[in-house]
């Protein structure tokens, strides 16, 4: 999914050591076992030494062992509960998109990959669907990056809201938006594409008071036994939302003999 992180071999036992013990516990077990060491350090010297006073020293050097113990413990906690912090982070970016929270074209290809395979093995319909924002970029120029930014969020949350648990939504590209339909027939594919592009249609967006006019194109692309790799469904519906711009725009089209009349009765 991303790649691993150069971590030292014994930094990840230890951040689950300490996941599972909690950091309090953790801290005081850390400062108990440093201040034996200590004590038995001091006993050691006094014995090598043949001379000193045993309880003392062993006072003294509990004291020593303790105090620093805790500053290191406390140290060393906090920068690991940083470092967890910084890997988390690290991690969600790595596979979502900042702009819109969806998942980025990376992790939609390596989810995908695998449920692709899998529908293939047990063939088992699934869909792609690509959608694409028409005259993007008249958008930007005519209200600025902010209002195209916005609509990228509303238009990507328009498109998850009547999706199922296992259908994956990426923001693929710019303002193109990739949807993974697993288990779904070409007829369920087209049904979901059509109604995106109505929701999307019916947005009422606006930006200072100004409505924005906003529509989608999208091609959608169902698994057939003619496909070797995921690239091939992936370039189907590239070409179907080519062909969706080529006729108009604000439509849905669907790759070469996928239910032939369907298009023309979802336009009407
Ligand atoms: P078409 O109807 O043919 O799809 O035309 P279009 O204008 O939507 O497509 P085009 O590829 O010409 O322009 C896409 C624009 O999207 C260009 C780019 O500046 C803009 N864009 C890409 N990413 C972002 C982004 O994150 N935020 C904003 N505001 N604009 C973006
Ligand atoms: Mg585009
Ligand atoms: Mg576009």
């Amino acid at each position: 999914m991303h790649e691993p992180l150069d971590l030292p071999a014994w930094l990840p036992p230890l951040r689950s050591a300490l996941r599972r013990l909690g950091p309090r516990p953790a801290h005081w077990l850390f400062c108990a076992f440093i201040t034996l060491v200590c004590v038995a350090l001091s006993q050691l010297v006094v014995s090598l030494l043949g001379r000193g006073d045993r309880p003392t020293a062993a006072l003294i050097a509990a004291l020593c062992g303790l105090s620093l113990a805790a500053v290191l413990s406390t140290c060393v906690l906090a920068l690991l509960a940083h470092l967890d912090r910084a890997l988390r982070f690290t991690a969600r970016y790595a596979t979502r998109d900042s702009l819109t929270g969806l998942c980025n074209r990376r992790q939609f290809l390596s989810l995908v990959e695998r449920e692709w395979s899998l529908a293939r093995r047990y063939q088992t319909p699934c869909a792609l669907v690509l959608i694409d924002i028409d005259h993007f970029k008249r958008i930007n120029e005519a209200f600025g990056h902010a209002c195209g930014d916005m609509l990228l969020r509303q238009v990507a949350e328009v498109s998850g809201e009547t999706l199922r648990q296992a259908d994956v939504l990426c923001r693929y590209g710019g303002e193109e938006f990739m949807l993974f339909l697993p288990h779904t027939d070409p007829l369920g594919a087209l049904d979901v594409a059509e109604r995106i592009r109505e929701r999307v249609l019916a947005m009422d967006f606006a930006w200072n008071g100004h409505p924005v006019p906003v529509s989608v194109s999208i091609g959608v692309a169902v698994l057939k036994s003619g496909h070797v790799g995921l690239d091939d469904l992936l370039n189907e519906a590239d070409e179907a939302l080519h062909l969706a711009k080529a006729e108009g725009r604000n439509c849905v089209r669907a790759g070469p003999g996928l239910l032939p009349g369907t298009f023309s009765a979802l336009q009407a």
